[in-house]
């Protein structure tokens, strides 16, 4: 049974560092942990919240409930044909895993160095970077049904992923505690530079074509985001606060004729993507302040707590931005992390 403690703060278990408690929490190590901590939420009819790593949250309120901290440990692999499929428990930390699988010859994850966070949690929003999605490598996920306890499986097709999206963001929300995903990755690197900083990094560091390998590209990644990301232990943050809007053809030509030099990328289905960092600056609010809170001065999409602020500051300067961008460009800005208590 793991200890289940009361009021216990969040603080240290969320990246912006947002003040919010917990009404029970508990760390669970193994599936047998973790099935007893859903009977104690059971007997008590409490709600059931797993955390990771707590750097795609936003803690607006107290926690009511059981908070559960997904702690499970463990990686295993084996060989199918040319793929070493490869299954981590939930709590094992993504950056760590990309730098071990790195270390072992095994390739895919490298352009996503540095994402902070828990294995578990990748798939919730189909984590991405230059170029790279979650969904590319994955081949599966165990989890438990928090109402029936049932294990279950979910294959790519479930997941049902998208653009940092997947369906534990939809239908699926707040039903399953993942408990092991299993990614598909090869010993025959495939290099992928198409984002143009990591291509200027790795065109620049290599010497020669034969040293462009998945270990110079995660060097280069992780070299782009220290220059750019602020380290949330130094400077709390969530990483992307709002997701990049996908807009229509016919909008995005309104959009370029009154601002030719909008970045834009299209996407397969004619819309484009464009970078809801450059909305923001164009709105004036990079280096913002408001009292504790901000916008990152390096990178504007990034909202900052700047010490002692808390999640309800954080969204006021988050409804400041949207209302900006939604006046000047009539796009509407929508929140990546996952906001709790302020419904
Ligand atoms: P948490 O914040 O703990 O949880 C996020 C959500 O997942 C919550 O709703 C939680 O209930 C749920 N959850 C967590 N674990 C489980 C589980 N085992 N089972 C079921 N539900 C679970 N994201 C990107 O996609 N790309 C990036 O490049 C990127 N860069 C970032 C950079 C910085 C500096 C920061 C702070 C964040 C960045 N992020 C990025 C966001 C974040 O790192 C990812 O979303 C990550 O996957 C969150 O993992 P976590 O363990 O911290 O999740
Ligand atoms: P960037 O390189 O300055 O580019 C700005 C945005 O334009 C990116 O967000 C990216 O969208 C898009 N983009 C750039 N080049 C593209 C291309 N060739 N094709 C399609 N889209 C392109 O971005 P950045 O802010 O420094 O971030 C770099 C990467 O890390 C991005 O992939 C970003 O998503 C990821 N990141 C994510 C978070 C997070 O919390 N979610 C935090 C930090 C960094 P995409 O976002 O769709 O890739």
């Amino acid at each position: 049974m793991p200890v289940i403690q009361q009021n216990v703060s969040l603080q240290s278990f969320n990246s912006l560092a947002l003040p919010a408690e917990a009404e029970f929490f508990c760390t669970v190590r193994d599936r047998a942990e973790l099935r007893a901590a859903l009977q104690f939420a059971h007997s008590r009819q409490l709600v059931v919240t797993p955390i990771g790593g707590g750097s795609n949250i936003v803690l607006a309120a107290n926690l009511s409930g059981l908070v559960v901290h997904m702690d499970l440990r463990g990686v295993s692999h084996r060989a199918v044909g040319r793929v070493i499929e490869v299954t981590f428990a939930a709590g094992e930390n993504w950056h760590q895993q990309v730098q071990s699988c790195l270390e072992q010859g095994w390739y895919g994850m490298e352009n996503l160095a540095l994402i902070p966070g828990s294995m578990g949690a990748a798939p919730i929003q189909n984590i991405g970077a230059y170029g790279v999605e979650l969904s590319d490598l994955f081949v599966s996920l165990n989890a438990i049904d928090k109402l029936s306890g049932e294990a279950v499986e979910f294959d790519r097709a479930a997941c049902q992923f998208g653009y940092r999206d997947s369906v534990f963001k939809n239908a699926a929300r707040d039903r399953y505690l993942i408990v092991d995903i299993t990614l598909g990755l090869t010993t025959q690197p495939q290099i992928n530079i198409q984002y143009p900083a990591l291509q200027a990094a790795v065109n620049q560091h290599a010497r020669s074509a034969a040293e462009i390998g998945p270990e110079l590209v995660s060097a280069m990644v992780c070299q782009i985001r220290r220059q750019k990301l602020p380290d949330p232990e130094l400077i709390p943050n969530a990483g992307s606060f709002f997701k990049n809007p996908l807009v229509t053809r016919a909008q995005t030509d309104a959009l370029l004729r009154r601002y030719p030099q909008m970045p834009h990328y299209a996407q397969a289905d004619g819309d484009s993507k464009i970078p809801a960092a450059w909305l923001i600056e164009q709105c004036g609010f990079k280096g913002t302040v408001r009292g504790a809170v901000g916008v990152h001065d390096r990178q504007a999409l990034v909202l900052v707590n700047l010490g002692g602020g808390n999640g309800a500051e954080l969204l006021e300067l988050a409804a400041e931005l949207c209302d900006a961008v939604k006046q000047r460009f009539a796009i509407e800005l929508e929140i990546e992390p996952r906001v709790y208590g302020a419904d």
